[in-house]
């Protein structure tokens, strides 16, 4: 059983429970588009189980960050980033309040696309 929190957004999210732009899903990940874009493209990667930040991934997350990690090049090129090198994408983490995290339930931002972006 996946762990879930009743008053989390992103576990709502992944629940069904507030619509999302999907963009893939399978039994751990669901990944969507931001609500509030930095980049023409731009999309996060999360588990569905409530891991709230990077900070609480031990040994037992190895596979499932590794998972998140390979996926983000393949739905990059889906998502329509242009190819490495020319084109490509950034991942970011944010984690905890002093990375800028405001949402605590862990998710890989995925951004690409023409510069300029609205940050970064
Ligand atoms: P953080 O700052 O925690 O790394 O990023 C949280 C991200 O979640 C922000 O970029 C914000 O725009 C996005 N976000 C917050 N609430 C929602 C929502 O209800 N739906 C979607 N799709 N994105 C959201
Ligand atoms: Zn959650």
């Amino acid at each position: 059983m996946t762990h879930h929190d009743p008053n989390c957004i992103f576990c709502k999210i992944i629940a069904g429970q507030i619509p999302s732009r999907k963009v893939y899903e399978d039994e751990e990940l669901y990944a969507f588009h931001d609500i509030s874009p930095w980049a023409p493209i731009h999309f996060m990667i999360v588990p569905k189980a409530h891991i709230p930040s990077l900070a609480q991934a031990g040994p037992e997350h190895e596979a499932l960050l590794g998972r998140i990690m390979s996926l983000a090049p393949k739905l990059a090129l889906e998502q329509g980033c242009r190819p490495y090198p020319e084109g490509g994408f950034r991942v970011v983490v944010n984690t905890g309040t002093d990375g800028g995290q405001e949402v605590h339930h862990l998710h890989v931002h995925v951004m690409g696309g023409p510069r300029p972006w609205l940050r970064g």
